[in-house]
């Protein structure tokens, strides 16, 4: 396959019927599939093969889905750009020569190349809707609790979630459809209908409608700032064809927003540091006899030598500063201080949810980054997150959808930010551009 989207390209047959049937369906390479390898892109899982389905594999099968294959990510999902997979780099199919975005590059490649009809991915930070905005396709990053994470290979498990990848909204959330509602193995999961007293909680795809009639939008100024010039000139030609179409908007500020994408890193990669600790060669991961020196040395060794040659340089900067954040001493200073900005975050976007019904921001503040441009300025790409990182924060629905090009012909992508279990709202009003 021409843009390395996949990582095994090796189908997994669903039921006869069901709503799915006749659809492809790829799905990210960590989320685990009976009997078919479940890398997370690190060399780490090279020869990993899970001995169950995750809960949504196992609902896409009975909705009658083919699963074409495994995508491409970046190494346990931690990257935007997709650069970190220990099985190569993945071209972006709308812009030759950019990265896909990640961590979802595959997914979201696999769509935009007509190598899969759908996709899941999965959104810790962004991962969902970052390489939707670069591959020009549309990407929901569901509320915290609509979609089981059982079998999700954890990074930070308190902000992610499973999403959909399609070409159109519509698609989208068809797909959420039968992804979304509670799991007996998810002890996280919620019932829509309990949370939002509506019995059509779970007909996605029926408010696709395009209606955004009457609909108030609000722009948070913070999400702006730093925007390049071709992102924001496209964003405001978003928000005028929604204006035209019945809606409108104020602007409103959200304070907390501007600390979000470091609290966000804090959390992540301390929640990292402890989810990866699994991976020494014993409980998980590569084995110490495939290691270089095999057994040499004592137990520390061994386990050193494991997670040397395991895991990727983005994976062990995480994991050291992870480790670092919490250790005693620091925990305040840096895990707690970032679990208050969180709280602070949740509050804002409370306050703004309750004068709009959704809020609107580019995606991405950039467009697409040259391939290799991030990989030696790792701050350069966690500040790409700045937009998209506050909403897991927040545990609420967003959806990216495309809006235009910048005049270099590099995709846009929309964000739209509802309140929890708001999901009908943000498809609602993405429908009505994609
Ligand atoms: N780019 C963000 C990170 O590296 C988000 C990743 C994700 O959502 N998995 O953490």
């Amino acid at each position: 396959m021409s843009h390395n989207a996949y990582i095994t390209a090796e189908p997994i047959e669903g039921s006869d019927d069901g709503p799915l049937a006749g659809l492809t369906v790829a799905v990210k390479d960590n989320i685990s599939t009976e009997g078919v390898p479940t890398t997370c892109g690190s060399a780490m899982l090279a020869e990993y093969v899970p001995p169950y389905d995750a809960t949504v594999v196992r609902r896409l099968k009975e909705a009658g889905a083919t699963i074409p294959g495994k995508t491409n990510m970046d190494e346990f999902g931690m990257g935007t750009t997709t650069e970190t997979s220990a099985f190569g780099p993945v071209e972006n199919p709308a812009a030759e020569g950019h990265v896909p975005g990640g961590s979802s590059g595959g997914s979201a490649a696999a769509v935009a190349a007509g190598e899969a009809d759908l996709a899941l991915g999965s959104d810790t930070g962004g991962s969902v809707r970052c390489p939707a905005a670069f591959c020009g396709v549309v990407g929901i990053k569901p509320t915290y609790g609509l979609v089981s994470r059982y079998g999700l290979v954890a990074y930070a498990n308190s902000l992610e979630q499973i999403g959909p990848l399609a070409p159109t909204v519509e698609e989208a959330a068809e797909l959420l459809e039968v992804i979304a509602g509670p799991d007996d193995r998810d002890a996280t999961t919620r019932d829509a209908r309990a949370e939002t007293g509506d019995d059509d909680a779970y007909d996605y795809a029926g408010a696709a409608d395009g209606d955004v009639d009457g609909m108030e939008v609000g722009v948070p100024t913070e999400l702006l700032e730093g925007a390049d010039e071709g992102v924001t000139e496209q964003f405001w030609a978003a928000i005028d064809d929604l204006e035209s179409r019945g809606a409108s908007y104020h602007e409103v500020d959200l304070p907390s927003l501007s600390h979000a994408v470091e609290a966000y890193y804090v959390i992540a990669m301390s929640e990292a540091s402890s989810n990866l600790a699994r991976f020494d060669g014993v409980r998980y991961g590569l084995p110490a006899s495939e290691t270089d020196e095999g057994y040499e040395g004592d137990w520390n060794d061994t386990f050193a030598r494991v997670r040397e040659e395991g895991f990727g340089e983005e994976v062990k900067r995480r994991v050291l500063l992870g480790t670092y954040a919490l250790s005693a001493g620091y925990q305040d200073k840096y895990y707690k201080k970032a679990q208050d900005a969180r709280a602070w975050v949740k509050r804002d976007f409370d306050e703004a949810l309750s004068e709009a019904d959704v809020l609107a921001s580019p995606t991405m503040p950039v467009p697409p980054f040259e391939r290799g441009e991030s990989l030696d300025d790792p701050l350069k790409m966690y500040l790409a997150d700045a937009n998209t990182t506050p909403v897991n924060l927040a545990n609420l629905p967003a959806i990216s959808v495309p809006a235009g090009e910048t005049d270099e012909g590099l995709p846009v992508g929309l964000q739209l930010v509802g309140p929890a279990f708001g999901e009908k709202t943000v498809i609602r009003a993405g429908s009505a551009l994609a």
